[in-house]
């Protein structure tokens, strides 16, 4: 498939604002599918259909596979390509809900990388196989105590295992992207520890790493009016004692575990609070 040229005949303009950065290789997008291990009558996803580069893999799987798209134009290449093939969605990925996927399988808009991945994650699914900016892959995929460990590796790991299996260079797409990009593949999983409010731990961890060269114990009391439940400041102080050496380290060198420890025992005091 030549992407220049079905871009030309249709009168097409990329879109930067939809990320529209077009994968020209196939053999990349075979090996995507592969990877997803699809299974006779799995309902496979595919976000960001774009010209069907990807979709023209997925339909020789024995799957019934569903494409969003958000643009007008590329919903009508799309339709016109497949037909009764695909069930196509045409609407934002965001608003649509994905309820009873077994597979996904996308080269994601980059812009809406963070929510279409936790709202991916937020629901049952067997696997996902996805494409992303290599620094954001690499956030998703962190080990404590690097530059990129933070709240998005955290996020992720509450709800999956994410591993990144091949690196794509910038000349497999149409338009060339500035960056490097990755695919990943996240396997649903449940954590080895239990956050006793899923919010809470999310809305903690994001507060203490926007301090994450301060200790702990600095990081809980300066950021404590991001906190939903707010802690006291008596609150946080009892919390702080409780945890005990740990608040001595800064959030970067700590487990999601650890994280989640720390955030339970806030938590507790926090419903002691009147
Ligand atoms: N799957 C195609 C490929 O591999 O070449 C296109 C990938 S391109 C990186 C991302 C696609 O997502 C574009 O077709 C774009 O129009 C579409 N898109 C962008 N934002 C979207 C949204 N919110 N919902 C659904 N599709 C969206």
């Amino acid at each position: 498939m030549d992407t220049k040229k079905i871009l030309k005949k249709h009168n097409i303009r990329p879109k930067k604002n939809l990320g529209q950065n077009f994968l020209i290789d196939n053999k990349i997008a075979e090996r995507q599918v592969g990877y997803a291990e699809i299974k006779p009558g799995e309902r496979v996803l595919e976000i960001g259909g774009g010209l069907g580069t990807l979709t023209q893999e997925l339909i020789k799987k024995p799957c019934k596979v569903i494409v969003i798209e958000k643009d007008p134009k590329l919903q009508n290449i799309l339709q016109k390509r497949f037909g009764e093939k695909i069930t196509l969605i045409k609407g934002d990925a965001l608003e649509t809900s994905f309820e009873e996927i077994d597979k996904v399988v996308a080269n994601l808009p980059y812009q809406i990388s963070s929510e279409i991945t936790f709202k991916i994650l937020r629901q049952p699914f067997k696997k996902a196989i996805l494409m992303y900016q290599k620094e954001f892959a690499e956030r998703m995929t962190a080990k404590p105590g690097t530059k990129e460990y933070g709240r998005l590796t955290i996020g992720v790991d509450l709800y999956s295992k994410a591993e990144i299996l091949e690196k794509i260079p910038k000349n497999a797409f149409y338009p060339q992207p500035k960056i490097t990009s990755a695919i990943v593949k996240l396997t649903p999983k449940k954590p080895s520890y239990t956050p006793l409010n899923q919010d809470f731990f999310l809305n903690f961890t994001k507060a203490i790493f926007s301090q994450r060269r301060k200790k702990l114990k600095n990081a809980i009391q300066n950021t404590r009016h991001m906190m939903k439940p707010k802690p006291s400041k008596q609150t946080t102080k009892n919390a702080i004692k409780q945890i005990g050496e740990l608040t001595e380290k800064r959030p970067g060198k700590l487990t999601p575990s650890q994280i989640a420890n720390c955030s339970n025992k806030l938590y507790k005091e926090i419903k002691k609070q009147k």
